[in-house]
């Protein structure tokens, strides 16, 4: 198969399209001929050497894809080859065939193209796990989420929407403001001229946010927490603006009886990642089947243009998903 390699970790042009042999099948797994794949921010942290995968898991990048099953697992019943199939890849989404747990896979609603179903599994059960999992928030109540014009921030701009909620999304652009005012969210903050925990309070009238989706971490951890409702959980991640920060004002936390999770999915157990699957589809496969849940397609570009690909995400120009198509 061809997938998208590198020798050794570095910037955009270190990526090349190179033949190798397709994963071996397990069991519980099934083999997926790749349609598309799409970009994460983890993929660029990978490559930089940043991000190493989980212990057994594929070296080659992609955590999503999009096409066929093309073979089945001794073990598996769920599915059948010709599936058309999405799935949540732990890597290897970067290639003509994958192989992944049979847990970790969803049949693509009628209606969706597989733009967008490439672009669906990372970005939507991340949103769904962090702010309806762990941030649990009340009904009708508010979220920030940082990054609203992400892949993630797209994602969950769309569920809380459906949920009923209050969102109180930043950008770093007014035209990036505008883009996730039309997809839904409630109040935009142009984060490069307004400070959001002044904002959040203002619009909150003073009450703060029920959860916080985070992906900057220790330079926004001091005015997160202000942020914060009575009850409230920030939930951290990413680390776009740092690892550290000695800014907690515990009087505070305790004051506002909050609480900070910190939560990545790749890492999970493929039982943890079906459970999430499921979970998911019991409280949105209503919502889901009727094309309600579709990820925002910045641009679809061909795998061989993927170090383009990876340039345009490093520099913030997109609003939602880039998608790579792998093969027709
Ligand atoms: P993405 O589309 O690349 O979006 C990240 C956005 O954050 C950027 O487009 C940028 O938009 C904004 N941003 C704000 N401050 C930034 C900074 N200092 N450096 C870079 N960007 C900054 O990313 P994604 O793939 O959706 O992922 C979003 C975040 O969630 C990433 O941090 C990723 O690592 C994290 N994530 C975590 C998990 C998990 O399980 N823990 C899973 C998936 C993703 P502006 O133009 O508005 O600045």
């Amino acid at each position: 198969m061809q997938a998208v390699v590198y020798d050794t970790p570095g910037d955009e042009s270190v990526l090349t399209i190179e033949t190798m042999d397709a994963p071996n099948i397990t069991p519980s797994a099934v083999r997926i001929s790749v349609r598309a794949t799409a970009v994460n921010r983890a993929d660029l942290m990978q490559r930089q050497g940043n991000y190493p995968p989980p212990p057994g898991a594929s070296k080659i990048l992609g955590l999503e894809c999009v096409g066929d099953i093309v073979e089945t697992g001794r073990i598996v019943r769920k599915w059948k080859v010709g599936d058309r199939v999405m799935a949540l890849c732990n890597g290897g989404g970067y290639a003509e065939e994958v192989v992944v747990d049979e847990g970790s896979v969803m049949a693509v609603p009628d209606g969706m193209s597989d733009a967008e179903a490439a672009a669906f599994m990372e970005t939507y059960l991340t949103a769904f796990l962090n702010i309806f999992v762990i941030g649990a928030p009340p009904p009708t109540g508010t979220v920030l989420i940082h990054g609203g014009g992400s892949g993630v921030g797209t994602a969950a701009i769309t569920l809380c929407k459906l949920a009923g909620l209050t969102t109180i999304v930043t950008a770093g652009s007014s035209e990036k403001c505008r883009q996730c005012s039309q997809h839904g969210a409630t109040h935009v903050i142009n984060y490069k001229t307004q400070k959001f925990a002044e904002v959040v309070r203002e619009r909150t009238h003073g009450v703060g946010a029920n959860v916080v989706l985070d992906c900057i971490g220790g330079s926004y951890l001091a005015d997160n927490v202000h942020s914060l409702s009575v009850d409230g959980t920030l939930v951290v991640i990413g680390l776009l603006g740092g690892a550290k920060a000695d800014s907690l004002d515990m009087g505070l936390m305790l004051r506002k009886r909050a609480k900070i999770a910190f939560s990545t999915l790749r890492n999970r157990t493929d039982r943890f990642k079906a459970d999430l699957i499921r979970h998911l589809q019991d409280m949105f496969g209503e919502e889901l089947s009727k094309g309600q849940l579709k990820p925002v397609v910045d641009v679809i570009m061909p795998l061989a243009d993927v170090a383009d690909a990876h340039r345009r995400m490093a520099a913030s120009e997109h609003f939602g998903k880039i998608v790579l198509a792998v093969q027709q």
